[in-house]
């Protein structure tokens, strides 16, 4: 069933969160740091690893230490899926079950081999999920928000496979009538940059107004508006199913391709500036406070609804092809390899024998033909 997109309603601009206190800028660029440099030292965190398992437990660990002794009723959890890599959930339960969810993708790939070669993923997108779990432990070392709504952090499985993991998560809250009040996914946030780039592919103009506001009010980031032309990361799973989601990145999408290390083994720590992830956290924490003690409305309450991804069939490949050859070297190395492979087979050796062979069965055919026919 189609579900008319969902269009959400934002707090007032003149109401604005007392952000300062919760932002100690030494101190988060310093666990960005560390954060940063724990991720890109599993091999891959690609989602069919055993690495790749083990960055979710580390970071589902992480969180419980982040949450343990804090005065929100806080909790994570695992969004167990039919591959190895879970996808990790951390909550901040507030008054009312209506939720705002920020987002980033714990996978990393490299093109090549994802199974064998190394996928730091720094940029792709372990510059999110710091970013994200900074934004959390400013929360909870902080005294305490009164909650109206609940807050929800969470770290996709998957996404680079075609955002698979958000798209087991937003079909299961679908099928449970979650309300929703919007999903905002933080995806390759580290390269130094003066601006946030704001996608604006299927965003509602009140959700990129107040991103706008929010970036211009509270981090030294300029907002530009910026398209990807299909549904390049986890918010579409939301999308999807009839959320608002909305996409931020660093700069704008052409901007971001010049230097794209993203699914290969050079997109590495060196590469990032974690000043400029800072900002993205000071703009994350201003953006859950002030969503998260507003009063919101959402109007969209518990119908099942799929409405496909909406960018069609050449989303979809668009989707499989930003895995693209983002490392002409790698795809060297696949050319060269088959290459070698047909040196040491030479079918083209078999050539004449297998002519020989047809000839003789087709010798054999006609005599025997004419010897049935000769009679
Ligand atoms: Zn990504």
């Amino acid at each position: 069933m189609s579900c008319p997109p969902q269009i959400p309603l934002f707090p007032p601009l003149s109401q604005n969160p007392q952000i300062t206190p919760l932002v100690n800028l030494n101190s988060i660029i310093q666990t960005l740091a560390e954060d940063l440099t724990t991720l890109t030292s599993f091999k891959t965190r690609y989602f069919r690893s055993q690495t790749g398992r083990r960055a979710s437990e580390w970071l589902h660990n992480r969180i419980e230490s982040l949450i343990s002794g804090g005065a929100y009723d806080a909790s994570v959890e695992y969004f167990n899926h039919t591959w190895i890599q879970p996808s990790v959930i951390a909550r901040l339960q507030g008054i009312s079950n209506t939720t705002v969810i920020i987002s980033s993708h714990i996978d990393s790939l490299n093109l090549n081999l994802p199974s064998l070669l190394p996928a730091p993923g720094a940029n792709d997108d372990a510059s999110g999920v710091s970013a994200l779990l900074s934004i959390l432990q400013s929360l909870l070392s902080s005294p305490p928000l009164p909650l109206k709504n609940t807050l929800e952090f969470h770290f996709y499985s998957a996404e680079e496979a075609g955002l698979w993991g958000s798209n087991d998560i937003f079909s299961t809250y679908n099928t449970l009538h979650k309300q929703i009040h919007s999903v905002l996914q933080l995806d390759m946030i580290g390269t130094p940059s003066a601006k946030i780039g704001i996608v604006t592919d299927f965003l509602p103009e009140s959700f990129a107004g107040y991103i706008s506001h929010i970036a211009t009010k509270y981090t030294s980031l300029t907002p530009v508006l910026t398209t990807c032309g299909y549904a390049c990361s986890d918010h579409a799973s939301a999308i999807r199913y009839g959320y608002a989601g909305g996409l931020i990145t660093s700069g704008t999408i052409p901007e971001l391709s010049k230097a794209d290390y993203s699914h290969t083994k050079h997109d590495t720590m060196d590469k990032l500036s974690t000043p400029h992830i800072a900002e993205f956290v000071k703009f994350g924490i201003a953006w859950m406070v002030a969503l998260g003690t507003a009063e919101l409305e959402v109007e969209r309450r518990g119908y099942i609804c799929d409405n496909g991804y909406p960018d069609g069939w050449m989303g979809t490949i668009l989707r499989f092809s930003t895995a693209r050859a983002a490392d002409p070297a790698g795809f060297g190395l696949w050319i060269l390899a088959v290459v070698i492979l047909l040196a040491i087979a030479r079918p083209w050796e078999e050539l004449p024998f297998l002519m020989r062979f047809c000839r003789k069965v087709k010798r054999r055919f006609r005599r025997g033909y004419t010897s049935l026919t000769g009679d």
